[in-house]
């Protein structure tokens, strides 16, 4: 199982490492090529509009559009949820706009979970990984600078929620989070990815 890290900025190294421990063979993606080998793909935290900057001046878009074309998962943490979603809050998107994927059918706002608390861990008890220990229960979530999904379209699956919003969320061959589990030693949401791109 090739997995695909975009490498292009942010938090991409820990995704990496946390692959790696659990079997994945991980490449650091820079080029379209890196991405149209992989059988999945692994969009990290950052910063989003730096992130899809980039994305186009590399060719990257179009190469995870492809991807996602032809069935192959997709998991975006953080900015990487950003780039994946359809919509972005007006008034938290970048001046001028900023470039998205529109892939998945989401309204997210950006750095929603306020100025003061820019950083904080929580556990989701109702987290739900299907066929993983524990159900999932119990996930241990980091949350930096985070975005918050204000609207899940219909055919988007919630996997687990904080206060009431959901922040891991599922749309077939497409998952996301809010929170960073690539900072914990929890492997699970990673190994769910895989599974993902075991079928
Ligand atoms: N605040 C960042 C953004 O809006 C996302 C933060 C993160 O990825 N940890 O792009």
């Amino acid at each position: 199982m090739r997995i695909a890290v975009i490498a292009l900025q942010g938090d991409f190294e820990r995704h990496i490492v946390r692959l790696g421990e659990i079997g994945a063979d991980v490449v650091s993606a820079r080029l379209p090529s890196d991405i149209d080998s992989a059988d999945g793909i692994v969009l990290p935290g950052g910063e989003s509009t730096t992130i899809g900057k980039l994305m186009i001046r590399y060719g990257i878009d179009a190469a995870i559009k492809r991807a996602h074309a032809a069935g192959k998962p997709i998991y975006g943490t953080c900015a990487g949820m950003i780039l994946l979603a359809s919509e972005i809050a007006a008034e938290t998107a970048e001046h001028g706009g900023q470039p998205v994927l529109g892939l998945m059918d989401l309204t997210v706002a950006r750095n929603a979970y306020g100025r003061q608390i820019d950083s904080f861990e929580s556990t989701l008890t109702d987290a739900r990984l299907p066929g993983l220990p524990d159900g999932g229960k119990n996930l241990e979530a980091v949350f930096i600078r985070a975005p918050a999904i204000l609207r899940a379209g219909p055919t988007v699956d919630i996997l687990a929620s904080h206060e009431g919003r959901p922040v891991l969320v599922r749309q077939a061959n497409l998952l996301a989070s809010s929170f960073h589990p690539e900072l914990t030693k929890d492997t699970r949401v990673h190994e769910y990815f895989l599974s993902m791109a075991e079928r």
